[in-house]
């Protein structure tokens, strides 16, 4: 019927709810159909320089809301024109791929039941639901928040500047025109190397380019990769945070003094990291 991807929220996330607010809001259940719809939509085209977190702050709705009622995926990727879904509540919309006992979703996101029918007009008399469900009040925790925001790629070392961009560029060897795939941050030698966002080692190694690496994935379709590594402190299938020691700075490889070669990969396609960083 649509080709919609919705959101699709880990069980674990169904934990941290703050119903206080909703509850205040309450209108009475008894009488549907003379109180205000629980639920408004309004729409909200898209300006230079919007972002999803300006948006949501400027309509006194949090960023998950804003994410999952228009089921973004990249943040990173909205354009002027683009017109937003906004609810008038604070809430997220649930992709249910089968039939689920309200009961059963009202615990998971300790809302409600009566509340869940009333923001999605179904009658009273509804025990099960499925497709999209908006479930007003729910929340997903920072962590996860992070990451549909996309906002996990954190500078990946301490100190350092920048020797070399994305894009074209000098080889440093040959002096021909060529192509860097990441930016290099000149660093001293044994400088800590710090994963860019949670995720799992899912590479380490050598190469003749890269010298000792590291390859991150970051979830979401992101990946980091650390080049030129003098120590590799870390191993495949580890569970890694933000901001976590990996590796040390050297100079192995195609290198031409200690520095950090940091890849930045979306879907497998490399994207320059000055972009991700915030
Ligand atoms: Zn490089």
């Amino acid at each position: 019927m649509n080709n919609h991807r919705f959101l699709a929220i880990p069980s674990a996330c169904f934990l941290l709810l703050s119903l206080a607010p909703v509850q205040a809001a309450l209108p009475p259940f008894s009488i549907p159909g003379l109180v205000e719809p629980l639920v408004r939509i309004s729409q909200y085209t898209l300006r230079a320089g919007d972002t999803v977190t300006s948006v949501a702050q400027d309509h006194g709705l949090s960023v998950e809301t804003v994410l999952s009622y228009n089921q973004i995926q990249s943040p990173r990727f909205l354009r002027a024109g683009q017109t937003l879904k906004l609810p008038n509540r604070n809430g997220l919309l649930i992709a249910l791929e089968q039939k689920t006992a309200l009961a059963v979703l009202a615990v998971n996101y300790q809302v409600f039941p009566s509340l869940i029918l009333l923001a999605n007009g179904l009658p009273e008399t509804t025990t099960a639901v499925e497709g999209a469900i908006f479930v007003p009040g729910a929340q997903v925790e920072a962590v996860e928040l992070r990451r549909l925001l996309g906002e996990n790629f954190f500078w990946p070392t301490v100190g350092g500047r920048i020797s070399s961009y994305f894009g074209r560029r000098n080889d440093p060897f040959t002096g021909l025109l060529s192509s860097h795939s990441g930016v290099d941050i000149a660093n001293d030698y044994g400088a800590p190397v710090l994963a860019s966002g949670d995720g799992v080692v899912t590479d380490t190694g050598y190469s003749p380019v890269l010298g000792n690496y590291i390859r991150i994935d970051q979830g979401q379709g992101f990946a980091s990769v650390y080049g030129h590594l003098s120590a590799i402190l870390t191993r495949p299938g580890r569970r890694v945070l933000a901001g976590q020691r990996i590796g040390k700075v050297g100079s192995t490889g195609y290198s031409t003094g200690p520095h950090l070669h940091f890849s930045a990969y979306r879907w497998d396609r490399l994207i320059n990291p000055m972009t991700l960083f915030s």
